[in-house]
């Protein structure tokens, strides 16, 4: 026997996003169930015939999901959350757990469960919701029927399966239970349905399983320890079940090692590209009724594996284990790649030379396998590998000279503001004289569908760049006159010119290439096609300036300019992997920071630069996140310290568990952050004034993600609570988040009311100016 070629979980979506489409078109009433099933179990065979032709042999089903594969696990051990019981139809029960469900005529009004991200990656899972006394009962029907759909293409596929442990552990429980209360304590209430799904696999004559546990490369309380012993001891102890292939991936196993190899388990797989060190350890403490899966083709990104190197570590593991006991496979499942590199035909050959989706991941598994038992493999996969990566290292295209040279010169005062907060505050106050809780809005105004038409338009070249520019002024001027006619104090030009707030800065800049169809789920049938952040970056020519200054002479008011910040634009783009990220984000840094400069100059008083990806960007691992903090805080400094005191610098934050990172926000040093709040009720606010956070604060007091227009006097009691625990001189007062998904009445309506809210609560603070001494309560 030789070693096996495995796939851990293929991308979903198809090439052309087919999935997308055909669950929009079912959720719009455009289609049927059946068709929609159709569409799915289509490309559920293209997927596993993809794997088969390229001649993998273990090849994943029930990986693939209509929806996210955490919900799917959900239903299968009958976790349906009482409120949406009534809906009979389990596809259309499916959907109103994943997107909610309002139905006026049957008086149906379910919100939504809760999402939230799939570790450290832009994958949102549904986040199971258990009850404290939660019974579980098993539903294989999904998983019985992929697998039976496999088998009739001669496909003897590997379950795929979310453990139980990690399922606990990512699971919440309702919002009803008590305070404290935690999931793992149903472990032997969902042991028993994880048993009988083996029994009945095993019974189908399923050989291997796939059981994902990813929390074991998570720092674990001694809780989930333990779960993590009896857990997989029970299920691997079971008389009659299939083998286990134990799945960790994001990062290395550390001080779990012992619970995966003491599990009993038949195999183990490992991340060796997030954690290339750990197979050292990894061999050493597998015991001989283990294989090993090693993960060295990297999931998470676009780079061609180095198959020379990859290679050795194969080697490695062969000599140490036999080959009968080694299997190949990417790191983590393909999931966050795009497919096929073969459907961009516009990508420059060279830099396509450097790239691998999902399908050539596939081709470069398969020939580390095939290579497995050769000391010096020849194959034709090794050979242009090689000139690949050689190709890459020598290129001129990812160095720019002036940008390293410029790197060289940075120094630590660059990324320090010239006067203290409150100095500074003092003097934007003389320049802006703003009234106490000053209002403002995040950026984006409505993206209508006008808006995304004439830029389809432009893009075709049905529309000149003449037209489309003066489609956008009259854009940016109409909304310049609305915010004018609601009464916002400080405002923002809309960003009409903008489709995506990273892809827009990446088209700008040196350094960055876009795909055609690189898209990756975001969740469900959303999907984002990151740039390719190749080279060296650089700021060719200002990018906003134009904007900002065309939206400011349009008003007296004062106008932000809008940036996006280095670590988000890195977060959400595939990054280059040939130097260290902080190293990339220095670069962006930079590149921003002359913007930041040049908007300046042209007059703009004030300027925000984003950076809500700054919380996903922190490590899965605690021991790791001083040194990302230490970096991404610096990038933020270099672009943002650059300007006069005069100059107010913004900042904006959402949608994360900023609680662990409030001293690094504080680090920024932003003059005013604004952050997305109302969701928590303003419960994170609370966390920043125990903190004593030292810099202006506008909390979100109008949640965005609905079209529900919050009434004044919602707003004011928000406001009061903000009042109750931080200094009104210190407060702004904002929505959430950008406005772009949503329509204009709701908008002008909830933002008509925001500013009333904040008028209402001036006159309650009459008199108070708008700087009290610091720390003095209003
Ligand atoms: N300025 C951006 C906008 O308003 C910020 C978006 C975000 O936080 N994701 O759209
Ligand atoms: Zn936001």
């Amino acid at each position: 026997m030789t070693v096996i070629a495995a796939s851990l979980g293929h991308p979903r979506m198809g090439s052309t996003r087919e999935l997308k489409k055909a669950l929009e078109s079912y959720w719009g009433g455009k289609s049927t169930s059946s068709e929609l099933l159709a569409t799915a179990s289509s490309l559920r065979r293209q997927h596993w015939t993809t794997m088969k032709d390229k001649g993998l042999e273990h090849i994943p089903c029930n990986d693939f999901s209509l929806y996210d594969h955490v919900l799917d696990m959900a239903v299968c051990l009958g976790v349906i959350p009482e409120r949406y019981q009534s809906l009979r139809d389990p596809l259309e029960r499916y959907f109103a757990m994943a997107r909610g469900r309002q139905d006026r005529q049957q008086g149906l009004d379910l919100a939504a469960l809760e999402m939230t991200k799939w570790f450290d990656t832009n994958y949102h899972y549904i986040v199971p919701e258990l009850e404290v006394g939660q019974r579980f009962h098993l539903d294989a029907s999904k998983l019985l029927a992929e697998l039976e759909e496999a088998r009739a293409l001669r496909v003897d596929p590997r379950p795929v399966l979310l453990g139980p442990v990690s399922f606990l552990l990512l699971s919440k429980h309702a919002p009803h239970a008590p305070q404290g209360a935690s999931t793992l304590a149903l472990l032997d209430a969902v042991l028993p349905v994880y048993e009988q799904l083996l029994a009945v696999l095993a019974e189908r004559g399923v050989a291997w399983v796939q059981l994902d546990e990813p929390c074991l490369t998570l720092d674990l309380t001694p809780a989930a320890r333990s779960a993590y012993q009896q857990g997989l001891q029970r299920l691997s102890q079971l008389r009659n079940r299939p083998r286990l292939l134990l799945a960790t991936y994001f990062g290395e196993l550390g001080a779990n090692l012992s619970l995966a190899t003491g599990s009993g388990c038949d195999a183990l797989h490992v991340d060796l590209v997030r954690a290339p060190s750990q197979l050292d350890d990894t061999l050493k403490a597998l015991p001989t009724s283990m294989r090993l899966s090693v993960g060295l083709v990297d999931g998470r990104n676009v780079w061609r594996t180095d198959l020379d190197a990859a290679h050795q570590q194969v080697r490695r593991a062969v000599r140490e284990l036999g080959s009968d006991r080694v299997f190949i496979a990417p790191s983590c499942s393909l999931l966050h790649v795009p497919e096929d590199l073969d459907s961009e035909s516009k990508l420059e050959p060279e830099l396509k030379s450097w790239l691998a989706f999902a399908s050539q991941k596939l081709d470069e598994v398969r020939a580390l396998a095939s290579a497995a038992e050769q000391d010096s493999p020849t194959a034709a996969a090794f050979t242009s590998a090689r000139a690949a990566i050689a190709s890459r290292r020598a290129s001129p295209r990812t160095r720019n000279p002036a940008v390293r040279a410029r790197m060289l010169t940075v120094d630590e005062s660059m990324s320090r503001r010239g006067a203290p907060f409150q100095e500074r505050a003092r003097r934007h106050q003389e320049r802006l004289r703003l009234p106490v809780l000053p209002t403002t809005t995040i950026g984006s105004f409505p993206q209508t569908g006008d808006v995304r038409g004439a830029r389809a338009a432009w893009r075709a070249g049905r529309l000149s760049s003449a037209e489309y520019d003066a489609f956008l002024k009259e854009e940016t001027r109409r909304c310049i006159e609305k915010q004018e006619a609601m009464g916002l104090d400080v405002l923002v030009h809309g960003e009409f010119e903008r489709n995506d707030m990273v892809e827009y800065f990446g088209e700008q800049l040196d350094g960055f290439v876009f795909t055609e169809n690189g898209w990756v789920q975001s969740y469900g049938s959303r999907c984002v096609k990151p740039p390719l952040l190749y080279g060296d970056v650089a700021r060719p020519r200002p990018m906003t300036v134009g904007w900002a200054t065309y939206a400011q002479s349009l008003t007296s008011r004062p106008m932000k300019g809008m940036l996006t910040g280095p670590v988000t634009i890195l977060q959400w783009s595939f990054v280059r992997d040939d130097q260290p990220r902080g190293e990339t984000c220095r670069q962006i840094a930079l590149a921003l920071r002359d913007e930041v400069q040049d908007l300046e100059a042209a007059g703009i008083s004030i300027i925000q630069v984003d950076e809500p990806a700054i919380r996903e960007g922190l490590p899965l691992r605690r021991q790791d996140w001083k040194d990302y903090l230490r970096w991404a805080v610096d990038a933020f400094k270099l672009a943002t310290s650059g300007v006069q005191d005069e100059t107010q610098i913004h900042t904006h934050m959402c949608y994360s568990e900023f609680g662990d990172i409030l001293e690094d926000i504080a680090r920024m040093d932003a003059d005013v952050l604004s952050i997305e709040t109302s969701r928590s009720k303003l419960e994170l606010l609370v966390d920043f004034a125990r903190f004593q956070y030292p810099n202006e604060i506008g909390p979100g007091v109008y949640d965005i993600h609905s079209p529900r227009v919050p009434s004044q006097e919602e707003m004011v009691g928000l406001l009061e609570r903000a009042r109750s625990v931080l200094p009104a001189s210190q407060l702004w007062v904002n929505p959430d988040c950008g406005l772009k998904t949503r329509g204009w009445p709701e908008v002008e309506a909830a933002l008509t009311h925001m500013v009333e809210a904040a008028r209402v609560m001036r006159e309650r603070l009459a008199g108070l100016p708008r700087l009290a001494s610091p720390g003095s309560p209003s």
